[in-house]
């Protein structure tokens, strides 16, 4: 038996293992699945269990990219957990006749003549189906869902020409592997709000600053009071905007600090022409109208929408002789966002 069986059902199992920690439902059932369709490939033939694995696997590929993430406990998950030990249980203990008529009854409703072709179509719906929901929520566990399932689609087409099937399904579970990995990276680096990369980047990247930066702290002005009246969903479309709105004009590099505080890194030591950045971004937040929908007080009602504007303030500070290292510098930035707000908010200050 070639080496890469083992190895698609080892990527497999990991990536089971690491779909179960990230709490990824859907990846885990692929696992599961491509785990199930390399041991089937473990026949050298198509044997009883090969036979099953492609009667009953395209059909489960579709129900798990329709099935919803909820709970594992839930009833969506425990129903599909339940049909996988069925057939699971059917294929290993049920008497030959019994399987050889179950996996006769499932391939007769696999489209088209040949069964290895009708399981890739029902495959590229289940990859539909899962780029549906990522074009809808926009969540790479979606996205990685789809181009897993398109691998298991071509090793469907690929079945006899043993390496390549085998490889596809290896692919297909490392896609998962990486999907994973890259989704944990969003969470460690990027804002899940406003899409600006976090504190944490933001720490990294102050270790990697040469000599040449000017840093600008920002505060949304009288955000509690914004929050207060429209209600915090209304607050989080405005954060949304304000980061989107420095990413465009500052001509630096925005972070979310936190909370309503944003950090943009100036790639120069040039502090009027930063300073420039901030008061582009600072007007173009003041010229913009955010269209929002209030929470009706009392209720979990929304109201009609409504145009709404917010301004912040800046604190611009460049690196100097006195002020060397990037934390020093954050804090004199951090100074002058304050005298800002001192001086009426709305406006950009400096500091040295
Ligand atoms: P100032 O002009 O002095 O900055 O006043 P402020 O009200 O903006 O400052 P304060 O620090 O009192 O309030 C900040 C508010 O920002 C409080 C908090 O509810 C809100 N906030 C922080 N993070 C978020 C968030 O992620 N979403 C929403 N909607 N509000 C947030
Ligand atoms: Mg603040
Ligand atoms: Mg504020």
């Amino acid at each position: 038996m070639p080496a890469t069986v083992w190895i698609s059902l080892t990527l497999a199992l990991a990536a089971l293992v690491l779909g179960f920690f990230f709490h990824r439902q859907r990846l885990v059932h692929l696992s599961v699945l491509i785990a199930l369709l390399s041991a089937a490939r473990l026949e050298a033939t198509m044997g009883h269990y090969a036979a099953a694995a492609v009667a009953f696997v395209p059909w489960l590929c579709l129900v798990v990219a329709a099935v919803p993430e909820s709970r594992w406990l839930a009833r969506p998950q425990l129903s599909l957990m339940l049909v996988v030990a069925a057939l699971l249980a059917l294929v290993v203990k049920a008497p030959a006749h019994i399987l050889i008529d179950v996996t006769r009854l499932f391939r007769a409703s696999l489209p088209g003549e040949d069964p290895l072709v009708g399981a890739a179509w029902i495959s590229v719906a289940a990859v539909l189906l899962c780029l549906l929901r990522y074009v809808l929520r926009a969540a790479i566990a979606e996205a990685t869902a789809a181009i897993s399932l398109l691998l298991v689609a071509a090793a469907w087409l690929r079945w006899w020409h043993g390496l390549q099937a085998d490889t596809l399904l290896a692919a297909a579970a490392v896609v998962i592997l990486l999907g994973i990995l890259y989704g944990s990276y969003r969470m460690a680096f990027i804002d899940a709000l406003t899409g600006l990369p976090n504190r944490r980047s933001l720490d990294e990247a102050l270790e990697r600053l040469g000599n040449r930066y000017t840093l600008a702290m920002v505060d949304v002005d009288h955000f509690k009071q914004f929050n207060d009246s429209h209600g915090h969903a209304a607050g989080d479309i405005v954060l949304r905007e304000v980061g989107a709105l420095l990413r465009r004009h500052s001509g630096g590099q925005a972070f979310r600090y936190g909370g309503e505080e944003f950090c943009v890194v100036f790639d120069t030591q040039d502090l009027a022409r930063a300073m420039e950045g901030s008061e582009r971004a600072r007007l173009a937040l003041e010229k913009t109208r955010i269209r929002v929908r209030p929470a009706v007080s009392g209720s979990k009602k929304l109201s009609k929408p409504q145009d709404v504007s917010v301004t912040a303030s800046f604190g611009v500070a460049t690196r100097c002789n006195e002020h060397r290292r990037p934390r020093e510098v954050l804090a004199v930035a951090d100074k002058a966002l304050y005298r800002a707000k001192g001086k009426g908010r709305n406006r950009v200050e400096s500091g040295r």
